[in-house]
């Protein structure tokens, strides 16, 4: 499709990401995939492909750099821009602080926001030429409310919200066509639990999931929907929620 936007997605091989490639492609999206499982980026390419969308992908681990630069570039060799830079790659192993899970927490804070960071600084420079664009951020309900057991992860999300308003304001400052978008969600039945290494976590996790999860397509779907708004506006924040979640 003529008019049909360039979409780099992070953390594309499951869940959330993969959802919002399936969705995006049925517009006729031009996808550009990141992940480090080859196997699921070439199955999703296929699919996208059958959907009616075009998919590239290159294997993309958020904590290097030059990996999540070479995304970037794939795109732009590719489709000629970015319109939008999904930054939704994340862990979330969560743990008490006396636990010491200290490559856990190093980890989510390598993945969640020093990743999230890399995405922002490779797609950057091609938004600010195009003066156009649309910087989307996956945060959490845990980057607003912090409990036990969960002090790292939401702190990374934390991270993520606080970057996304500076960016928003630094590219309103620069009076770009650069638009901001935090995704804020509640419980998601994704692989993401899978990242837990704490067995008791895990565990009511589960039971917290199984009660309250819904659909990573009902992410997907508030993606387009921020994605889909004229450019001259842009939601700054969604926090998308089961609704029957307590
Ligand atoms: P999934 O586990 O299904 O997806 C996470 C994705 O991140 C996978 O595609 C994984 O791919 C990728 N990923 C993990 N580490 C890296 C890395 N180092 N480099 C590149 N990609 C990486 O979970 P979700 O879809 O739920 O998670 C997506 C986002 O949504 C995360 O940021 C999560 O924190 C957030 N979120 C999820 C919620 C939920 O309830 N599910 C609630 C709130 C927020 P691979 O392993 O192939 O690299």
């Amino acid at each position: 499709m003529e008019n049909s936007k360039v979409v780099v997605i992070t953390g594309a091989s499951s869940g959330i990401g993969e959802a919002t490639a399936k969705i995006l492609a049925k517009d006729g999206a031009k996808l550009v995939l990141g992940a480090r499982r080859e196997d699921r980026l070439q199955d999703l390419v296929k699919e996208v492909e059958e959907l009616g969308g075009e998919a590239m992908y290159i294997v993309t681990d958020v904590t290097k750099v030059n990996q999540v630069e070479s995304l970037a570039k794939l795109a732009v060799d590719t489709f000629g821009r970015i319109d939008v830079w999904l930054n939704n790659a994340g862990i979330m192993p969560q743990s008490l602080l006396k636990q010491k899970k200290i490559d856990d927490w190093d980890s989510m804070i390598d993945i969640n926001i020093k990743g999230t960071l890399y995405g922002i600084g490779a797609a950057i420079p091609y938004m600010e030429e195009q003066k156009a664009g649309h910087i989307i951020n996956i945060s959490s309900v845990a980057g607003h409310f912090a409990h036990s057991g969960g002090s790292v992860y939401s702190a990374t999300k934390w991270a993520v919200r606080a970057i996304s308003e500076s960016l928003r304001e630094e590219m309103a400052e620069d009076q770009t066509n650069v638009r901001v978008t935090i995704i804020s969600p509640g419980a998601i039945n994704t692989e993401l639990l899978e990242s837990v290494t704490d067995k008791g976590f895990q565990s009511n996790f589960e039971d917290f999931y199984e009660t309250f999860g819904i659909s990573s397509e009902r992410v997907a779907l508030t993606i387009k929907q921020a994605i889909d708004l004229p450019d001259d506006a842009a939601w700054n924040e969604v926090i998308i929620r089961p609704t029957k979640q307590v």
